[in-house]
């Protein structure tokens, strides 16, 4: 699954952070009797075993095949249901427990033999069907009939009005993970009770309906409907089913003996001409990695011109929203042909890794997502190099050791105790930090033999469920290396290891000491840790060292007295690295001989450090005035990032003019070599560059950008074909922030026009950036009408809370509405919304008003999100209390200089 993320321009800010605790004493281990050593540590968890994996349901009966029909109503938002389950019963028992939310049972029999009593239970999501006398041990079928809603929030089956060239239309999806089956049918909803699923639905004739198989039949139903029968799935978890319908096209190609369909909303298949190439790409790359070919006759990749923000892997039946997919040359940019690879990697990924071989339980959830986001980029390096994914994604790890640092942090593996408190667990640790940690035991184990311990986890486990310790098992017993022993301290506990480096010289010879302490930003008493590091060096100019599994502390000799020393080679390890001061020095005047991996590593590390309090400001700005001028993205990046967190940090104080005076000072040189059109034979990152610096230097006050922006949008509404694609996104947020009444009322009206959900995105995203606080309280008033997608009202607010900056009209606004507000978004925005749209403030004043609003702590969940948002708003407000005046003073220094 993959959540909504706004485009790059418009990403805020990462927070880094910081403290540390004293190590252990110096050991200088040699390899083997730390494998020894690392070899008897106990892991926690145990391998998969049904009986004890967690979860509320009673593991006494077990589903084995739903055969389900579904009758939906478009127009009262309703639907008809009913099912026979064929049930294993273990032991006799006189009571059934499932999974039931907002629906109203009908009838329920076991064999023909009625329940005598029926009852839902609304907090546990649960029915109890209570039988007469108990049921056999042994096979038999559950009978059920049911009604239940459609709602417009985008969980369980849902409904998307959209507009199109033939006036407004509404189709009905699905979003079902983590635990939203239980809103379509009855069932034993968590994922280890996995079974085979038959739907037959019924639609409106001029419908295509699409499932997670193909149609095994079709026929007319009376009136203008039909019913549409498909083929039974495989054995796979509830959360996994999927049912699409609508006035929808569907685009296929043959590889392999599967048929890959684009499925999208009539008018717009020929959008999904890339998707489907890149799907036909990937499912041979997968074929072959996985060693275990694609399971179903066919996979299809559903449009969704609402309901929800991201994707999602229904095996066979991908969803993904429309703008995800659909790639239109005409006023796509480039960037977006990225963006689609990567999310179609991803949830491809997921057809193995998740759907044919499952978690079994919650807590293991980031083997799910970690590995896909770990899969999408191995498999853009593989089939685009020229992307550099992994250098150019460097900012997801930076941004979850940043989370991890935090005392709200949590381990990869973590206990969860219901339904929100999983939906809490799509963070970035979860995705990046078990992307990283899966990225450095392959890099540890080499890639041949983690493959061969891929194949064999999948071929054992196939149609399974597995907990984590069944896959350090697999790659165990195909690399001989103890990688369970490694991996787990990074699965089983929060945090960053931080590894401090010290050098000395004996005569010619540099020796440095390593110590690894525990990373931790505002949090004065963590909880000591220590890890087994792989630590890899590489010194500039020069070859690879050897890498050093760093558990307490060791010495290592380093070249001669002075030599600069860079560890974490090519930013694959998930550790911070503190140099000495010398170490430092010595690093920074050789900067430029570091690969950019290094660059953008050394930068992360440094901004780091200073959040932590461990190092002045100082040191990230002498770093970055070496750096000025440098094109490549991804160290450009870790530039731009602590500066978009200052100027954020720096809103209503009179010395952010001089900040973003310093910004522009810092970014202009290389906007001023790459300019606003493409060279002939530019790098091709450079296009994103472009429209990175524009965007950000626009928001740092840049008049001649902000000119320019204006000049080139106003062209653009007389010609469209007069501004490219790829400036698009970035010109028309600038000409949104700084928009009067006739512009604004231009980009709505261009919003309200287009039937493309891209640019729909874009314009409202535009509309939404106004700095004019009379245009805001506008924009946020559409919250309140049906204009949008339930699912992008949120993101409307956001926006006039961040790029707006109107960040207290925003908040009350929600306050205001918050009853109406929760209504149309559904049970997530009261879990999620209000404590994501607090941390735009960096006061504790506001962290105290978070504390209290009673509403954002109803549920489990929401008390998760809370206290992270509070840690985060008072981190910026002790960051910008303790460290702020320093950066004022420096860059008042540095540009009185100038
Ligand atoms: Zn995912």
């Amino acid at each position: 699954m993959i959540w909504f993320r706004p485009p790059s321009h418009l990403r805020r800010v990462f927070r880094a952070s910081l403290v540390a605790l004293r190590a252990a004493a110096l050991a200088c281990l040699a390899t083997a009797p730390l494998l020894a050593l690392m070899a008897n540590r106990a892991l926690a968890e145990p391998v998969f075993a049904f009986a004890s994996t967690p979860g509320k349901l009673p593991k006494t009966v077990v589903p084995t095949h739903y055969a389900l029909d579904l009758a939906p109503d478009l127009d009262k938002l309703t639907f008809a249901g009913s099912e026979v389950v064929d049930i294993d019963v273990m032991e006799p028992t006189a009571r059934l427990v499932l999974n039931a939310v907002d629906i109203a049972i009908a009838t329920a029999a076991v064999d023909g033999d009625a329940a005598s009593e029926v009852v839902l239970d609304a907090a546990a999501q649960t029915v109890t069907l209570a039988f007469p006398r108990p049921i056999a041990a042994g096979r038999h079928q559950l009978r059920m009939s049911f009604t239940g809603r459609i709602n417009r929030f985008g969980r369980g089956l849902f409904m998307v009005d959209y507009p199109a060239a033939d006036g407004r239309k509404r189709m009905i999806s699905s979003h079902l993970e983590p635990a939203d089956a239980r809103r379509i049918f009855p069932g034993w909803d968590e994922p280890a009770f996995k079974a085979t699923f038959a739907l037959t639905v019924t639609v409106p004739q001029a419908f295509l309906a699409v499932s997670n198989m193909p149609v095994a039949h079709e026929e007319p139903a009376g009136g203008e409907t039909k019913r549409v029968a498909f083929q039974t799935t495989p054995r796979m978890s509830s959360y996994l089913f999927v049912l699409s319908a609508g006035d929808l096209e569907r685009t296929t190609a043959d590889t392999g003996g599967v048929t890959i369909g684009v499925v999208a909303a009539r008018g717009k298949a020929a959008q999904g001409r890339y998707a489907l190439d890149t799907a036909v790409d990937l499912l041979r790359y997968f074929n072959d990695y996985f060693g275990i070919a694609y399971p179903l006759p066919k996979l299809d990749l559903i449009a969704v011109p609402g309901g929800f923000g991201g994707a999602m892997e229904n095996w066979g039946g991908i969803t993904f929203f429309e703008s995800r997919l659909l790639f239109d040359p005409a006023t796509s940019a480039g960037e977006a042909r990225r963006g689609i690879f990567n999310i179609i990697a991803h949830e491809m990924a997921h057809q193995w890794f998740g759907d044919l071989v499952t978690m079994a339980w919650w807590d293991n959830i980031w083997l799910n997502e970690g590995f896909a986001s770990w899969m999408q980029a191995k498999s853009a390096e593989a089939l685009h190099p020229d992307w550099q994914t992994w250098l150019n994604g460097s900012g997801f790890k930076q941004a979850a050791m940043s989370e991890d640092a935090r005392r709200t942090t949590h381990p990869i593996q973590q206990p969860i105790a219901n339904e929100t408190a999983a939906m809490a667990a799509f963070d970035s640790i979860t995705y990046a930090k078990g992307q990283a940690l899966i990225r450095m035991v392959e890099n540890y184990l080499g890639e041949e033999a983690f493959r061969a311990g891929m194949r064999a986890y999948m071929k054992q486990h196939a149609y399974g469920s597995t907990t984590t310790a069944d896959l350090w098992g697999a790659l165990q017993a195909a690399s001989g290396k103890p990688v369970a022993a490694i991996a787990a301290a990074y699965t089983e506990q929060g945090g960053v290891p931080l590894v401090v480096a010290q050098a000395t010289c004996a005569g010619d010879a540099q020796r440095i000491t390593l110590r690894q302490e525990r990373f931790t930003i505002h949090d004065p008493a963590p909880t000591p840790q220590r890890w087994q590091v792989p630590v890899s060096r590489s010194a500039p100019g020069g070859g690879p060292g050897e890498t050093v599994l760093l558990d307490g502390a060791t010495e290592i000799a380093a070249g001669r007295c002075g030599d600069a020393v860079k560890f974490n080679r090519d930013d694959v390890g998930y550790y911070r690295v503190q140099y000495d001061a010398a170490m430092l020095a010595a690093l920074t005047r050789s900067i430029h001989k570091l690969g950019p991996a290094d660059r953008a590593s050394l930068i992360g590390d440094t901004w780091a450090l200073v959040e932590a309090g461990r190092a002045a400001p100082a040191t990230f700005f002498d770093l970055v005035e070496r750096l000025i001028g440098d094109d490549n993205r991804a160290v450009t990046d870790q530039i731009i990032r602590p500066l978009t967190r200052i100027d954020h940090l720096q809103w209503g104080r009179p010395e952010r003019a001089a900040f973003q005076a310093y910004g522009r000072a810092v970014l202009r040189p290389l906007f001023d070599r790459i300019g606003w059109d493409a060279a002939a034979a530019e790098p091709a990152d450079h296009v994103l560059l472009r429209t990175r610096l524009i965007g950000v230097l626009g928001g740092f006050g840049d008049d001649a950008i902000v000119t320019e922006a204006k000049r080139r949008f106003a062209a653009f509404v007389n010609d469209p074909a007069s501004l490219s694609p790829e400036l698009r996104g970035t010109v028309t947020y600038l000409a949104g922030r700084h928009a009067d009444r006739a512009t604004y009322d231009t980009l709505l009206a261009l919003g309200r026009k287009t039937i493309n959900t891209a640019e729909r995105v874009r314009y409202y995203s535009a509309v939404a950036s106004a700095r004019d606080p009379a245009l805001a309280a506008e924009t946020l008033a559409i919250a309140l009408t049906d204009e949008l997608p339930t699912t992008l009202l949120g993101t409307l607010i956001s926006q006039v809370a961040s790029q707006g900056e109107h960040r207290d009209l925003a908040w009350n606004f929600v306050k205001a509405n918050f009853a109406t507000l929760a209504a149309k978004q559904g049970p997530s925005f009261q879990n999620n919304f209000p404590a994501n749209l607090m941390t735009n403030f960096t006061d504790a004043a506001h962290a105290a008003e978070l504390a209290d609003f009673a509403p954002a702590h109803a549920t489990p969940g929401g008390r998760i999100v809370a206290a992270r948002s509070y840690e985060r708003i008072m981190t910026d407000a002790d960051f910008s209390a303790q460290q702020l005046p320093a950066v004022d003073e420096w860059v008042k220094r540095r540009m009185g200089r100038q």
